[in-house]
């Protein structure tokens, strides 16, 4: 599909690189992917004679940089929402194939690491005016059907509400920060990690079992023309004619989605059983939303699940989605790999 276009979601895809394990354990073994980024292909192998190949909007190598990533990825939907629209972006995948590299990470030992969200940031407190305008974060998990706080751990089960009039969505009992600058951003991701981390450990579960999410809100006062040409005149008595400013809101999601993988379903270890139905029921509400997108349906179901019904205004219409499917190189996940694309490929 065509890039940066509202309404429909344009998929990466990306590869990690070998980990020290698979570098060792799997040398003799070929990876179980070959990418053909200039194609923007991907031939997923079969057996040692046969593979099927998948196009997708982007195919990022596991050499592809994080800033490479940002750009094609979450560039665009930023610009949006810096002219006001919605949009959301969200990693799928196998636990342990990057999704949290590629969205969340710091880089605290080498800015070139930092993640989408780091980046995301960085652009929108480049382009805003912070006597004018505001930024405003929410970082939440949703757990069990139960969106959480990272912001403030007493705060557990946080409603979502939807506006009947325009269908805007919001979280009125969730935390809400102000940010003015990037150190107290990232302040506030550790905050909310250190946060997660707990939680879990108090529910003995673990982070690739929820999904987190950052909620950005951009409120930006535009000027009109006459506004700008009676103000730079310095004459005070022409104030009264300024037009009063277009205020512009634009709102992006950043969605760590849990792990795609299929949990043991024997439930051997306590709640799982009840981790991987609430798991299958929002990944699979999600892609259903995706498919009526791409199919271009006229209903998109959005009120399966409680990650659906919290995306809904920043998903299809004037928004602008972007998906990245994250996959591992080792021939071993192969089955994994296989559905992860197939995710990807439904939603084109
Ligand atoms: P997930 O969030 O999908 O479970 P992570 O983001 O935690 O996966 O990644 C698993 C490990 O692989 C981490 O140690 C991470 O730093 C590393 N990793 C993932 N993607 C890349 C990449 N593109 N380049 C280098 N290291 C990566
Ligand atoms: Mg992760």
């Amino acid at each position: 599909g065509d890039a940066g276009v509202p309404g429909r979601v344009r998929v990466a895809v990306r590869l990690r690189p070998r980990n020290g394990e698979e570098l060792i354990a799997d040398a003799d073994f070929a990876d179980c992917v070959e990418l053909q980024p200039e194609l923007k292909r991907l031939k997923l192998r079969k057996n040692n004679w046969d593979t099927d190949t998948f196009e997708f909007d982007e195919v990022l190598t596991e050499y592809a940089s994080q800033k490479r990533v940002y750009e094609v990825v979450a560039k665009p939907v930023v610009e949006g929402v810096l002219d006001g629209y919605n949009g959301t972006i969200m990693a799928y995948g196998q636990t342990g194939t990057g999704k949290t590299y590629t969205l969340g990470q710091l880089g605290e030992e080498d800015v070139a690491d930092r993640g989408i969200m780091v980046r995301a940031m960085e652009d929108i407190l480049a382009e805003v005016s912070l006597e004018t305008d505001s930024i405003s974060v929410s970082y939440l998990q949703l757990y069990m059907e139960t969106v959480q706080d990272l912001l403030d751990p007493s705060n557990d089960n946080i409603a979502i509400v939807e506006d009947p009039k325009n269908g805007d969505v919001s979280l009125p009992g969730a935390t809400l920060v102000e940010i003015r600058d990037q150190q107290s951003f990232l302040e506030l991701l550790q905050l909310g990690e250190a946060h997660r981390f707990a939680a879990n450990t108090k529910l003995n579960t673990e982070s690739s079992r929820s999904h987190a999410i950052l909620m950005v809100n951009v409120r930006r006062s535009m000027k009109t023309r006459d506004g700008l040409s009676s103000e730079s005149n310095g004459n005070s008595h022409m104030t009264k004619s300024l037009k009063p400013p277009v205020v512009r809101k634009g709102k992006l999601v950043v969605v760590d989605l849990a792990g795609s993988e299929r949990i043991n379903k024997s439930g051997s270890e306590g709640h799982t059983l009840e981790e991987a139905k609430s798991i299958n029921l929002s990944l699979s509400a999600l892609g259903k939303c995706i498919n009526a997108l791409a199919e271009n349906s006229s209903h998109v179901p959005f009120r399966d699940s409680k990650l659906t019904r919290l995306l809904r205004d920043s998903f299809g219409g004037t928004a602008r989605t972007s998906l990245v499917i994250t996959i591992g190189p080792s021939p071993r996940h192969r089955g994994e790999t296989t559905s992860t694309i197939m995710f990807g490929q439904r939603a084109m």
